[in-house]
C-alpha cells in the first residue's frame, strides 16, 4: 500500500517545484504579493495564485491540474485506483508517476 502522507507530500512538493519554476520567470509578480506563509501547504496555494496570475505554460498548468486531481482523490480515499476500470494502479507506476489516475493497461489503451 502507498503511504498517503508521503504521497501527499510528494505531490505538494512537485507542485511547489512547478510553481517556483513558473514563478521564477515572473519573480516580480510573486514578490509583489508579500512574504510567503510559513505553512508549506499555504505557501503552495499562495504560489499557485501568483503563478496563475503570471500565466503558467500549458504543460505546467496541465501537470498542476493532474496533481490537484490526485490530491482530491487522496481526500476522497480513492487514490491509487484507475479512474477508467477501477482496478488498483500498480505501486511502481504510482511511485514513478504519483499523479497518475490510469492503470498501465488503460493508459496504454488511451495512447493507441
Ligand atoms: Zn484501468
Amino acid at each position: 500500500m502507498h503511504n498517503e502522507k508521503l504521497v501527499r507530500q510528494r505531490l505538494l512538493e512537485r507542485k511547489g517545484e512547478l510553481l517556483v519554476r513558473a514563478g521564477e520567470v515572473h519573480a516580480d509578480i510573486t514578490r509583489a504579493s508579500g512574504p510567503l506563509d510559513k505553512d508549506f501547504a499555504e505557501q503552495v496555494v499562495q504560489m499557485e495564485n501568483d503563478a496563475v496570475l503570471a500565466g503558467l505554460s500549458e504543460s505546467t498548468a496541465a501537470e498542476i491540474a493532474m496533481i490537484n486531481k490526485a490530491l482530491r482523490r487522496l481526500d476522497d480515499g480513492n487514490y491509487g485506483q484507475c479512474s477508467v476500470c477501477g482496478q488498483p494502479i500498480d505501486e511502481r507506476r504510482l511511485a514513478a508517476l504519483p499523479h497518475s489516475d490510469h492503470c498501465i493497461r488503460c493508459a496504454e489503451y488511451a495512447q493507441r
